[in-house]
């Protein structure tokens, strides 16, 4: 490998902040809101023009994961910001009612609620805003500076207007992909143990789609169809989601899987892997379009509306925390001490050619832990979001946008927590956590 040497420079402290975020995804936009209503000066940095994350940037436009089934009942079970978040998007005309989720092999049914990504992106301005956070777009992190081995100082970042630095008290690593957990050295895993990562996927809109007819006669038969013609084209999953958005005609659908060159999953923490998956992705766009217009009831008069801005990346780096959530906490439904509130998504694995579901049973939901906030080996630090403590298989269902909601609200109550008991988040009082989560609506089983 050649090497250019850096000349030694000096990066501008152009901020500080007691808490500063790493992305505004679901996850972040929920610490930022919480950080900031509970005292604390806030930042978030992200890297692109708007917040939302996977829900935007990668055009997901659907929340999972807000809703369980309790003893029969589908019911919303993750309240506190997302409330905010909902009411607002409804004010907005940007969110459907829920819709159902066929529950299968015992598994009980559940919901979603799908979304426009125009109104989500308005609505996460304005929650932060009022808020008081400091946002900070198009601010790329590269890397952190550290006050001690176990302490971050501050986060450097690339700018438009070059190398910056902004210092902080406490961190939340929002970014999805663990960079700050990373860089800071705190421990992480990538894939399970075959170094398997889940498939991404390039989401894309359809405009003009009988809606009637798709809903009737294409939706329930899709997978169906995709065995039946898919050897006329290219489709590298058999499984997949299609359904409708708020406006007339328009639909969403969750179809593609993209791979590297010889199969294997693409690695949304690689650069070259993300560079090659974003063409890909398109070129699956378009034969995924191709198939569903001329074999799917309801879209043949239909156009591609948009691709969206990125591939759609589940699972990169996760930390290894103090408790690490494993399939048998969520299928079993597990009760923690330390809760910070509820999931009831189902593993959602997504793997070779097909997507595996496995629905919970029994009660509809399991508590998330605190323990899975919380990196091993550096104490001004949390993380929330996909890159939360989780088994591969737990995190499938941990990474949903109801449980990121979660799990970023329990982080900026925390963290400032944490700064005003000059305390480490390890270290804080669970039960203090938890009565003010509830105070501020959230569920906890
Ligand atoms: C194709 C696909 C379909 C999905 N379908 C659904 C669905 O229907 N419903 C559902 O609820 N969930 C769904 N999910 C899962 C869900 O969208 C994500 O898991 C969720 O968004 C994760 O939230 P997060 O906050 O942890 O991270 P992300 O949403 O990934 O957000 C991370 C944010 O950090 C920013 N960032 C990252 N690194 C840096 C950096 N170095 N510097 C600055 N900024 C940075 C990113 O730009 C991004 O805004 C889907 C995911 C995919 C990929």
């Amino acid at each position: 490998m050649n090497y250019l040497t850096e000349p030694q420079r000096q990066v501008e402290i152009c901020a500080s902040a007691e808490v500063l975020i790493l992305g505004g995804g679901p996850s972040g936009i929920a610490a930022a809101i919480t950080s900031a209503r509970s005292g604390s000066k806030t930042i978030l940095l992200e890297r692109y023009g708007f917040l939302g994350g996977m829900g935007t940037a990668a055009m997901v436009t659907n929340f999972c994961g807000l809703h369980a089934n309790i003893n029969g009942a589908v019911q919303q079970i993750v309240h506190g910001i997302a409330d905010d978040i909902l009411a607002r998007l409804e004010n907005l005309g940007g969110l459907n009612a829920p819709h159902p989720i066929k529950g299968r092999n015992g598994g009980h049914d559940t919901a979603a609620q799908a979304y426009d990504t125009a109104a989500y992106k308005v609505v996460a301005d304005e929650l932060l805003k009022e808020a008081g956070v400091d946002i900070r777009f198009h601010s790329l992190a590269v890397g952190v500076a550290m006050s001690s081995k176990s302490s971050i100082d501050a986060i450097v970042l690339e700018t438009k207007s070059g190398r910056k630095a902004i210092k902080a008290e406490m961190f939340i690593d929002c970014s999805g992909d663990a960079d700050l957990a990373f860089w800071s050295g705190a421990k992480v895993e990538k894939g399970n143990d075959d170094g398997f990562i889940a498939y991404p996927t390039t989401m894309f809109r359809i405009g003009n789609v009988d809606d009637d007819l798709a809903h009737r006669l294409g939706r329930p038969n899709l997978n169906e169809l995709i065995i039946k013609h898919g050897d006329n084209y290219n489709l590298p999953r058999k499984t997949g989601i299609i359904n409708s958005q708020a406006h007339k005609g328009e639909w969403r659908a969750n179809l593609t899987q993209i791979s590297r060159r010889d199969g294997s999953p693409i690695d949304g923490s690689n650069w070259d892997d993300l560079s090659f998956a974003e063409a890909e992705g398109r070129r699956q766009v378009l034969e995924y379009h191709k198939f569903l217009k001329e074999c799917v009831p309801g879209f043949q008069n239909s156009y591609l509306l948009e691709t969206a801005a990125q591939v759609g990346i589940r699972e990169t780096r996760r930390i290894i925390g103090s408790y690490v959530l494993t399939e048998g906490d969520v299928l079993g439904c597990v009760d923690f001490d330390d809760a910070i509130g509820c999931n009831g998504w189902p593993l959602e694995q997504h793997l070779k050619g097909a997507a595996k579901w496995t629905f919970l049973g029994g009660r509809g939901y399991h508590q998330i832990p605190y323990g899975s906030l919380i990196p091993i080996g550096v104490d001004n630090l949390l993380v929330a979001g996909r890159c939360a403590s989780a088994t591969p298989e737990g995190q499938s269902s941990l990474r949903v946008s109801g449980p990121c909601f979660v799990m970023g609200q329990a982080a900026g109550t925390a963290a400032n927590i944490a700064i005003d008991t000059k305390t480490r988040p390890a270290a804080i009082n669970s039960q203090e956590l938890q009565s003010r989560l509830r105070n501020n609506g959230v569920f906890l089983g």
